[in-house]
């Protein structure tokens, strides 16, 4: 199975580096799939959900909020605002970011304000849904080796 090499950073850490199968990336006009030898695209993501596909190994799952994405025949590159690993999300976190937005939303704020708050809802609904995507696919058991860690 050929692989591509993808290069995944956010504006504060390296998170994720190597050869793979195939990406899954939230563009915004949907989901994008890209492959070995995808014809060169330049794209912004939306908040969601990036898949890692690698072969004989656990699909890896990253919650992003929003960024770019470049692709080359041979190579990924994410550039990405946050992004979080499924298994390092704080439910507790996402949820109270969740409660608090929707509460103030709830009180009618100006037209700016809400804007604001409305990227936050949906960047914690994303990561309300990629942990517990995550949960369900993988009940035990880390999906992220060491070796993935600290690449
Ligand atoms: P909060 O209100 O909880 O800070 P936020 O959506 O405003 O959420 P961001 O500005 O998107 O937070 O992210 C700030 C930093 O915190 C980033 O490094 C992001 O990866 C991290 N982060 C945000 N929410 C979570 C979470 N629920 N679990 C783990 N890391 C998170």
């Amino acid at each position: 199975m050929s692989t591509i090499r993808l290069d995944f950073v956010s504006q504060d850490h390296m998170v994720f580096s190597g050869d793979v199968n195939e990406v899954l990336a939230p563009g915004i006009e949907g989901q994008l799939g890209i492959l070995p030898k995808h014809a060169p695209l330049m794209t912004i993501l939306s908040p969601g959900e990036v898949v890692v596909k690698r072969e004989g190994q656990p699909d890896l799952l990253f919650a992003v909020s929003g960024g770019w994405m470049e692709v080359r025949p041979d190579k990924i590159t994410i550039l990405a605002r946050t992004a979080e690993r499924s298994d390092e999300i704080d439910l507790q976190r996402a949820e109270a970011a969740r409660a608090r937005a929707e509460q103030l939303l709830a009180q009618g704020p100006p037209r700016e304000e809400r804007a604001s708050l409305e990227m936050a809802l949906r960047r914690s609904q994303i990561r309300l849904k990629v942990a517990r995507r995550r949960a369900a696919q993988r009940p035990s058991g880390p999906e992220f080796q060491q070796a993935d860690l600290e690449r």
